[in-house]
């Protein structure tokens, strides 16, 4: 029976699904996790392997057809290569994406190139190793760099860097990595700092905007200049330096958001559908999984998701609630 596609009530096109395999993490960034006492979710909470592929092969005919795997750190979660593996052979799947700190990524990349996975995004805030502990307080500096090398050698393509931006923390990063990019052909998407982190500490004179980044850059390195082939529903600007060698990405949630653009569901890796980062209403599609639903309910159940849609986050408004689900327990 042909399927209706996932629009919602702003003319949104859903065919981007994040997956959240596991809310746990080897280390406690402090714009995402609390330091201390994280009380994880029960492996039985988490969906199986089994369940995600049945979820994703439901959706396939809903539009879906870009899924992202996210954590917490999906890597800490057993076997990723298998979830891969079989989410690959998914007819109508046409690109799988990881994000991740990239700490274990050096022992895992070829296995998980192996299994069909191409395009990665490794999250790192700073280049300098102290800079790294402030930030995630924990070590692990030399382990993503090393995870980064072998995602070049294994032929990732595209990787990208994420590096959060805040106020008086990396300023003194910009430019190192203005020159990484051109160095590595690594493309590096600054991340403006947003409200999702488990301590509710964030403020808004911590966000480093976007456009400080460019003209810093432009100055400091060399000018910066939109590139033309922007993915339209891609959370990120794209530029490039003016003489074409290194790309420079751009996530400005805070100063452009580009909600009206959005095509992404996320399912956090309890089974709870999220149509927005920022939403507050969640729906529990593990009880449908586990309860062999016929695939109608659940496909009413996701319909009904994109429906209640908002028009974007409203962190720019004074209506805004941070969500009660922290950023470790959705996924990026
Ligand atoms: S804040 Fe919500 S609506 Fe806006 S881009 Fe992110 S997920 Fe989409």
């Amino acid at each position: 029976m042909m399927q209706l596609p996932l629009i919602d009530t702003f003319g949104r096109l859903h065919n981007n699904l994040r997956i959240s395999v596991t809310d746990r993490c080897n280390i406690r960034c402090f714009y995402c996790m609390p330091a201390e006492d994280v009380v994880f979710m029960d492996r039985q909470d988490l969906l199986t392997f089994e369940e995600i592929e049945r979820f994703v092969r439901l959706v396939v005919p809903l539009g879906i057809t870009e899924l992202r795997l996210t954590g917490g750190e999906p890597l800490v979660r057993r076997d990723l290569d298998k979830l891969v593996q079989m989410l690959a052979a998914i007819p109508g799947i046409t690109d799988i994406g990881l994000t991740t700190n990239g700490l274990l990524l050096a022992d895992q990349a070829e296995a998980l190139h192996a299994a069909g996975l191409r395009r990665i995004n490794i999250s790192l805030d700073a280049l300098d190793p102290v800079k790294f502990k402030q930030f995630t307080r924990r070590e692990g500096y030399e382990q993503v760099r090393a995870g980064i090398a072998a995602a070049q050698r294994v032929g990732f393509d595209p990787i990208k860097i994420n590096a959060v931006s805040v106020r008086g923390m990396t300023e003194d990063e910009i430019v190192p990595f203005g020159h990484f990019a051109r160095e590595t052909g690594i493309e590096v998407r600054f991340i403006e700092y947003m409200p999702l982190d488990a301590d509710n500490a964030w403020e808004r004179n911590k966000v480093l905007y976007a456009q400080e980044i460019i003209d810093r850059l432009s100055a400091d390195v060399m000018p910066l200049e939109p590139v033309g082939d922007q993915d339209p529903h891609a959370p990120a600007s794209d530029f490039a330096f003016a003489d074409g060698v290194g790309r420079i990405g751009f996530i400005s949630s805070i100063s452009q958001p580009f909600c009206m653009s959005c095509n992404r569901l996320r399912i956090t890796a309890d089974g709870k559908l999220r149509n927005c980062l920022f939403s507050m209403e969640e729906t529990d599609l593990r009880t449908l999984l586990r309860s062999d639903a016929p695939d109608e309910q659940l496909w009413t159940a996701v319909r009904a998701s994109v429906a209640a849609k908002k028009e974007g986050h409203e962190i720019n408004t004074a209506r805004f609630v941070q969500p009660l689900r922290p950023m470790y327990s959705i996924g990026g």
